[in-house]
């Protein structure tokens, strides 16, 4: 037996023995594998929620933070922020001009568009680099994860720090506060959908729990799973006590994993008034097709579908497939990216027709479909599943499954 298994094993067999538990197996084994493996894994970082990330990298920081990663500002409050949106061009665009530390690595680099990518597939938001416009984003590694709320005018830094905050969802949570967003938990209706624990929160009138009673909630519903949503143990002063907890059901989840929720992206096109129809599907597998399947689809539709599943690769498999056949598809098609944008590498070039096309398989755990119609011709669309490979660590007990179709009426209301 090598010392991995006689660590692992003798306190059982002492439990076994003397009939009560060994406490001391778990930090013995705990020290063992640190000693060999020393930095977590990447599984290990996905499963805590952002917010906690964010917090444990601040804790440190010197910056002077409200509600854990937001700049206070003197000149105005939080709530009243009229003129704090970024402006949006003629062409329904809004472009948010930043400047990147010229100490990130390409790997840095490369985090920070990825996570902006998100923002300019599914929202009107197109994160540009800046030429000489006057107020832009100040993106670096200053001391910690943080932004000021909105737009301020001239520079304003949004600090991601190397090391800590280089995470897709905590770079997103940064860059929806300077789009002019709050934590979802100081929403004015919050005690409709949250109870705050104020007995495990000190001092009790701790500002970072504070409700804001005249936030502009843009008429779309609570989000548990917001990338703005604090962590159940937030602030907690008593280790495993939660600070928030969700009513009327207590276990919902709260907080998040990986990024942008599908209510996150309704939130930023109805404060920034664009018009677009996209989705994002986080289950391990799932399903989509077009509006109406197996009815005809509309004229005129420019949808997207961005898959972000946990991890593994995803498996796209067409289960039914009818488009107007035009030359080279030029009017109704389907495309398929391997990423998160459609600057990603393409999978499927546009496919029109009826011939059901092979599976499409992506190098990682991001896909985007895209689905479009021109303005002539019509037919009964396509369905789809998918499905992504399961990575060692992964705890069955976390999948779900989710079908989405293209959103329908009352659903597009809440997207655009
Ligand atoms: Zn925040």
């Amino acid at each position: 037996m090598d010392l991995k298994m006689f660590l692992v094993f003798t306190p059982f067999l002492l439990h076994a023995i003397l009939g009560f538990p060994i406490q001391v197996r778990a930090e013995v084994i705990l020290l063992y594998f640190c000693a060999e493996s020393p930095s977590p894994t990447e599984t290990d970082s996905e499963d805590e929620v952002i917010f906690n990330r964010i917090l444990k990298v601040n804790k440190d920081s010197s910056q002077y933070l409200q509600e854990g990663d937001i700049v206070p500002q003197r000149s105005r409050s939080a709530i009243s922020c009229r003129h704090c949106n970024w402006p949006q061009s003629s062409d329904g665009i809004v472009r948010v001009p930043y400047v990147l530390d010229p100490t990130y690595e390409e790997s840095h680099i490369k985090g920070i568009h990825d996570a902006m990518a998100e923002f300019e597939t599914l929202t009107c938001i197109n994160f540009v680099k800046r030429k000489t416009e006057r107020d832009y984003l100040i993106i670096k590694s200053a001391d910690g994860c943080w932004s000021n709320y909105g737009k301020v005018g001239g520079g304003q830094t949004v600090s991601v720090m190397k090391g800590g905050c280089m995470w897709k969802g905590i770079i997103q949570h940064e860059l929806d506060h300077a789009l002019g967003f709050l934590h979802e938990h100081s929403r004015s209706d919050r005690d409709k959908h949250v109870k705050i624990m104020w007995e495990y929160i000190s001092p009790a009138d701790r500002p970072d729990f504070k409700k804001f009673e005249n936030s502009n909630n843009l008429g779309l519903p609570y989000d548990y799973s917001s990338v703005m949503h604090y962590g159940p143990y937030t602030f907690t002063n008593t280790t495993g006590r939660a600070t928030i907890v969700p009513i009327p059901d207590g276990s919902v989840h709260i907080g998040q994993r990986q990024g942008l929720s599908n209510l996150d992206v309704a939130k930023i096109n109805k404060l920034y008034n664009c018009s677009r129809c996209s989705t994002i599907l986080d289950a391990a597998s799932g399903s989509l097709r077009s509006a109406n399947h197996p009815r005809n689809y509309s004229d005129n539709t420019n949808c997207v579908w961005l898959i972000r599943t946990q991890s593994g690769k995803i498996s796209l498999h067409f289960q039914a497939f009818e488009l107007q056949r035009t030359r080279g598809c030029q009017g109704d098609y389907v495309k398929v990216y391997d990423g998160s944008s459609k600057s990603s590498a393409v999978l499927m070039d546009k496919t029109c027709g009826s011939k059901i096309p092979n599976d499409v398989v992506a190098s990682s755990n991001l896909m985007l479909v895209e689905f479009v119609t021109d303005g002539a011709g019509t037919a009964a669309g396509f369905q789809a599943t998918f499905t992504s490979g399961r990575s060692e660590n992964k705890e069955n007990g976390k999948e779900k499954q989710s079908v989405s179709n293209q959103p329908s009426s009352s659903q597009r209301k809440n997207i655009v």
